[in-house]
């Protein structure tokens, strides 16, 4: 545990729209060695874009402190992401001191698996629990043409398969876009039930500014729903715990589990206890926003941890965010976004 951070009794502090802030995401770097098309456009993200440089990334004691902050004022859950957090050096470390902090009870990481082959076991003996990894295609030509550069699928089997190894429970993530990868429904869907790993279906959003989103585009857990009940017998299961993002059903005559993330097609603003912090230290409160706040300038500013822990309660004490309610009511505002890839789903 850092020494002189600020060990109180966990506070549940409470949005505008009284939602309890449970969980917190951290990307710990904005680059990534794919080039996802509904993400990172390779058009977009080529040779002279401009990361963020190392210096402004924050230090795993800015992220600790931080995190202990967000512990005290209700976080239980946290999520490394990225870019792809597997880039980042040491990452086992940052988990360690994550584990270590009082109240958080799960830590997780979002990758996208091709590093995770060299590094499962030791990110499991820090402390990580679970592993989600995104995988749109079990088609290697498909999977190249998704993810924009020569890697195929696998290392991310090979991932897959170290990590089931490694004692971390693991979820596989497909976006679905019309006109990208709805052949692979039912071929990722075999896969995933014979592996017995569960298998969610995310809607394409419209994250970012980059990445052309159209409602057209969208293939939603209905039309997936249908696809795949017509080879299937599947039933819904009920949600776990309040806020549970993921709406599941099981295959009637196995263990094995489906989920869909339906963003777009059935919101899920009004439970949402996520709050995110991006590599350089900026909290969102919603992964549509458009502004954050500079976390980094008080870490960096010589602020006690009380003023700290005082800011971060007000950010979400205003919260008032209800994006994709907003899109579903149609209300939602045209506005430039943070993107994805900075933010880290
Ligand atoms: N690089 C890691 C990975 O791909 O798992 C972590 C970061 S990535 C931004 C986190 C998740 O966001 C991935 O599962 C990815 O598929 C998803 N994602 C990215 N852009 C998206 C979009 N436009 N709509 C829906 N999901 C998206
Ligand atoms: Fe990279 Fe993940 Fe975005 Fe794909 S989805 S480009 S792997 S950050
Ligand atoms: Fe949460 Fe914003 Fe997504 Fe709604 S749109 S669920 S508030 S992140």
């Amino acid at each position: 545990m850092r020494e002189g951070t600020i060990l109180k009794e966990i506070n549940q502090t409470f949005d505008a729209l009284k939602r309890p802030l449970r969980d917190l995401r951290i990307s710990v770097i904005d680059r990534c060695n794919l080039r996802c098309q509904y993400c990172m456009p390779a058009e977009i993200f080529g040779d002279s874009y401009e990361f963020l440089p190392m210096e402004e990334l924050l230090t795993f004691d800015e992220i600790e402190r931080a995190a202990t902050f967000f512990a005290n004022l209700g976080v239980e859950k946290i999520r490394l992401t990225g870019g792809e957090p597997l880039l980042r050096k040491n990452l086992p470390q940052l988990i360690e001191k994550l584990s270590a902090i009082k109240g958080i009870k799960d830590i997780a990481l979002t990758s996208n698996g091709v590093y995770l082959k060299k590094h499962a076991s030791a990110l499991k003996a820090a402390g990580l629990k679970r592993v989600n990894i995104s995988l749109d295609s079990i088609e290697d030509e498909l999977f190249k043409k998704i993810t924009g550069r020569k890697i195929g699928i696998k290392p991310v089997l090979e991932g897959i398969e170290a990590a089931e190894k490694a004692g971390l429970e693991v979820k596989i993530n497909m976006v679905v876009k019309k006109g990208m990868n709805e052949s692979q429904i039912l071929p990722m869907a075999e896969f995933c039930k014979d592996k017995n790993v569960t298998l969610r279906f995310i809607e394409f959003m419209d994250v970012g500014n980059t990445n052309g989103w159209k409602l057209d585009h969208v293939m939603t857990k209905q039309d997936i729903l249908e696809l795949l009940s017509s080879k299937y017998a599947l039933e819904a299961v009920d949600p776990d715990y309040y806020g549970e993002v993921a709406k599941r059903y099981r295959y009637s005559n196995s263990s094995a589990q489906i989920g869909f993330i339906t963003s777009v097609s059935e919101s899920f603003c009004s439970t949402c206890t996520r709050a995110r912090l991006s590599a350089n230290g900026q909290i969102y409160t919603c992964l549509f926003s458009s502004e954050g706040f500079d976390l980094r300038k008080s870490l960096r500013s010589g602020l006690t941890d009380e003023e700290i822990q005082g800011q971060i309660e007000s950010v979400w004490n205003l919260r008032r965010d209800r994006y994709s309610d907003e899109r579903v009511e149609g209300i939602a505002e045209r506005k430039t976004k943070i993107e994805m890839s900075y933010i880290g789903g």
